[in-house]
C-alpha cells in the first residue's frame, strides 16, 4: 500500500517518538532496576484525523490527548473551509461576519505575516487554489486570462478588520479566505496553553509533521525526525522543548500535466503554484503559529528573500532544501 508523502513523513516522526516511547516501557519491563533516581515514566499516546491530518498526542499524563483532540475540534469548526458551518466558511458566502475572538486572531495575525513577508503569505489565495482544483482535487491548469482575473480577489489589504465589534469584512464580492497555512499553527497553540492551565507540563504534539513540543520527555528534549523531502531518508534529529516546527514543501500535495510539477503553495503575485527553487523549509520557533506562516512564506519567497524574512523572527531558525 502507497502512503501519500504526508502520510509517510508523519510515519517517520512517529517511528522516531516510538523509539523513544519502546525504550521506556522496556525500562518498566526490565528486570534490571532503573538508574538511580530514574523512575521508569510510562507514556501515554493517542491519534485522530483532523483539519485533514493525523494528530498525534504522547504524554505521561493520561489527560493529555483528550483535552487536545477536544481543542483542535473546537478550532476546526471554527476555521475549516470544508466545513459548512464554520466562521470562515459563512464569512466566505458573505463577506461579512462578527466573528469570535480566535477566528478574528488569526486573521489579523494572518495580515501581518502578509505584510512582513512583503505579500508572499496570504490568505486570500483562496479563489486562486479552488481555479487550480487545489480545494477539490480536480487539478487543472487554468488559463492566463483566468489568473488574471482571479489575481484581483487576491490580496490581503481587501481584509477590513473592524477591532470594536470583532467584523471581518471583504473588499470585494468574490474574495474568500483560506487558513491552511496557518490554522494547525494556531491550534498547536491553543493545545499547549490549556494543557499548561491543567498543570500538564510535558506533551509531544504531532500535527501530521508539524509539531509543538511541550516541556521534556522524561528530563530530556523530545527528539523529532526530519525527512528528505524527494528519498525516503531523514535528514536530521531535532532536540525540541517548548518549541515548534512546521515543514512546508512541493512535495504535501502536488500533480503534474505535461511533465511539470505543481505545488498546493501559491505564490500570489503570479497567481502560480510556487516554484521558488525550493522543495522543503523547516522552520523551529517558539509558537505553532509562527513556525506555520513562516515555513509557508519562506517556501513562497525562496531561499534568499526567504532568509532576509527570518531575520524578522530572532526566535526562529529555518533549514532550507
Ligand atoms: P500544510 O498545512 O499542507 O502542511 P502549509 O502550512 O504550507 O502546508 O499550507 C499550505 C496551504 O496553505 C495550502 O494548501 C493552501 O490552503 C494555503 N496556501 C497556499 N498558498 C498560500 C500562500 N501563498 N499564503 C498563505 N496560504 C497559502
Ligand atoms: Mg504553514
Amino acid at each position: 500500500m502507497a502512503f501519500s508523502p504526508k502520510t509517510r513523513r508523519y510515519l517517520v516522526i512517529f517511528l522516531l517518538i516510538g523509539w523513544g516511547i519502546s525504550l521506556s516501557y522496556f525500562a518498566l519491563r526490565s528486570k534490571k532496576p532503573a538508574l538511580p533516581g530514574k523512575e521508569a515514566i510510562r507514556f501515554y499516546r493517542d491519534n485522530r484525523l483532523l483539519m485533514g491530518t493525523f494528530w498525534e498526542v504522547i504524554s505521561p499524563d493520561k489527560r493529555s490527548s483528550a483535552i487536545v483532540f477536544a481543542e483542535v475540534k473546537r478550532i476546526e469548526n471554527l476555521l475549516s473551509k470544508y466545513i459548512e458551518g464554520s466562521e470562515i466558511s459563512q464569512l466566505n458566502r458573505t463577506g461579512k461576519l462578527k466573528v469570535s475572538p480566535d477566528t478574528f486572531y488569526i486573521i489579523k495575525k494572518s495580515k501581518e505575516f502578509w505584510q512582513a513577508s512583503g505579500g508572499a503569505f496570504d490568505i486570500t489565495v483562496a479563489p486562486l487554489a479552488d481555479l487550480w482544483g487545489f480545494t477539490n482535487q480536480e487539478h487543472v491548469v487554468p488559463n492566463d486570462d483566468k489568473i488574471k482575473l482571479t489575481l484581483k480577489l487576491v490580496g490581503s489589504d481587501k481584509i477590513i478588520l473592524h477591532e470594536n465589534d470583532n467584523v471581518v469584512e471583504f473588499k470585494f464580492p468574490g474574495m474568500k479566505i483560506d487558513l491552511g497555512a496557518i490554522a494547525k499553527g494556531l491550534a498547536l497553540d491553543c493545545c499547549v496553553k490549556i494543557l499548561k492551565e491543567n498543570n500538564i507540563d510535558s506533551c509531544l504534539i504531532n500535527a501530521g509533521g508539524q509539531v509543538y513540543a511541550l516541556g521534556e520527555k522524561s528530563g530530556s528534549p523530545w527528539k523529532v525526525a526530519i525527512q528528505n523531502p524527494r528519498k525516503p531518508e531523514i535528514t536530521g534529529v531535532l532536540k525540541l522543548k517548548d518549541k515548534s516546527v512546521s515543514t512546508s514543501g512541493d512535495y504535501e500535495q502536488f500533480f503534474f500535466k505535461n511533465g511539470k510539477r505543481y505545488c498546493h503553495i501559491i505564490d500570489p503575485k503570479t497567481g502560480y503554484p510556487v516554484s521558488s527553487g525550493v522543495s522543503s523549509v523547516t522552520v523551529v520557533t517558539d509558537s505553532g503559529i509562527e513556525a506555520d506562516a513562516l515555513s509557508t512564506a519562506v517556501f513562497v519567497l525562496g531561499k534568499k528573500s526567504g532568509e532576509e524574512l527570518l531575520k524578522k523572527f530572532p526566535r526562529a531558525t529555518a533549514k532550507i532544501f
